[in-house]
């Protein structure tokens, strides 16, 4: 008899390198500074908050009222434009689940969504899940500036939707004014709808400032601007994000949004609404402690001899190992470099391939590492480093 065969949908979809990573890392003992996953608690004021929660219904589909509040109120300090929470926030599982909805609300089958690689991994299957196709454009190394001559020639014909990440992931860029007028022409030329991931957006270094592009009057109406509390209050396993977009725009996702989980958890939900409101200095200050653990990584890996860019915001660096390849047995991918890594150094980081839809020549020597631990955890994995590669 005939044994079930999967969708055709999943087809040339491989097991993600951070989740292929984490197993080696564990099966080798490695320090993971593979996933963006830190390493310490949440703070104490969310933390005790869980413990209290009384919320253990569903909430409304769109979520916590308390929470898109919260939300409102604290996006508005940048957008500087009013946010209406009834009508234009949705509380998500994560900022993973909001993209999804997001593709699966905006783009039809046939159609092109533009990507700015180096990339998350997530933007390419949800694309292809929606029965759309994803039309790159590349960064220019080593700055990872985005070429607006590069992103036009992106914009097919049948250009729908663009995916914009910042700050970055992996690059560590934070995108500036001049950056989002390119982004801000070609959607208003062409009609797109712009998806903003900016789950780091609290995360930002040396008193540079985030540019949130829904701030921009122009690039309002067509924005689905998404957030997370994951990266923001440690929290990456609470799976809580949201998405801020027009009325118009909300009403499509919603829909994506509760046929595919109903609503968000309640109990997480309601936390999260207790503590937000008490978390203000916490906010403003997780900028600074993962400047010092920028600060830390990024010494420990030049010490090691690795090439490493600057880092403006987010928590990875994409180092390059090209100086030290003879040292690692010549590796002709990031795969091969990433095991011999983790079997020499015991130190685990994703291989700068996985963040490319095609082989780009500058890729196959880069390494991501991930900030978020803490500093003697990055002292560790330093000193495990400069050993191996001595
Ligand atoms: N977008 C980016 C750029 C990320 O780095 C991550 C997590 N590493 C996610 C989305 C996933 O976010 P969440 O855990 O909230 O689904």
């Amino acid at each position: 008899m005939a044994v079930p065969q999967p969708a055709r949908r999943l087809e040339g979809f491989g097991e993600s390198q951070i989740r292929r990573f984490t197993r080696l890392a564990q099966e080798f003992d490695a320090i993971n500074l593979g996933q963006g996953m830190p390493d310490f608690d949440p703070p104490a004021a969310l933390t005790a908050a869980l413990r209290e929660t009384t919320a253990h219904q569903y909430t409304f589909t769109w979520g916590d009222g308390a929470l898109r509040e919260a939300i409102a109120a604290q996006t508005v300090t940048t957008w500087g434009a009013s946010i209406d929470p009834d009508r234009e926030i949705t509380i998500t599982c994560g900022v993973t689940e909001a993209l999804v909805a997001a593709v699966f609300a905006t783009v039809d089958p046939g159609d092109e969504v533009i990507v700015i690689e180096p990339m998350h991994e997530n933007y390419v299957p949800a694309i292809l899940m929606a029965g759309a196709t994803p039309s790159v454009c590349t960064l220019r190394r080593p700055e990872y500036r985005l070429d607006p001559d590069a992103l036009n020639a992106a914009a097919g014909p049948r250009a729908r939707a663009l995916i914009l990440n910042t700050p970055h992931n992996p690059a560590g860029r934070v995108f500036d004014a001049e950056e989002l007028a390119a982004i801000a022409s070609l959607c208003e030329r062409r009609g797109l709808v712009l998806i903003t991931d900016e789950i780091y957006a609290d995360i930002v270094y040396d008193g540079r400032r985030h540019l949130p592009p829904a701030a921009r009057p122009d690039l309002r109406e067509r924005t689905i601007a998404i957030g997370g509390l994951g990266k923001a209050l440690s929290a990456t396993g609470w799976r809580l994000g949201y998405a801020i977009a027009p009325p118009a725009l909300t009403d499509a996702l919603r829909k994506v949004h509760e046929y595919l989980v109903i609503c968000a958890p309640a109990p997480l939900q309601e936390a999260a609404a207790r503590a937000l409101p008490q978390l203000g200095a916490h906010l403003r200050g997780v900028a600074a402690g993962y400047q010092r653990r920028r600060d830390v990584l990024l010494a420990e890996l030049r010490a090691a001899g690795f090439r490493v860019p600057h880092v403006e915001g987010a928590y990875y660096v994409l180092a390059d190992f090209e100086p030290l390849g003879a040292r690692m047995g010549a590796p002709q991918t990031s795969a091969a470099g990433a095991e011999w890594l983790i079997r020499n150094a015991r130190v685990a980081a994703i291989p700068g391939e996985s963040f490319y839809a095609a082989d780009v020549a500058g890729a196959r020597t880069l390494l991501r590492f991930a900030f978020c631990k803490r500093e003697e955890t990055l002292r560790a994995a330093g000193a495990r480093l400069r050993e191996a590669l001595a």
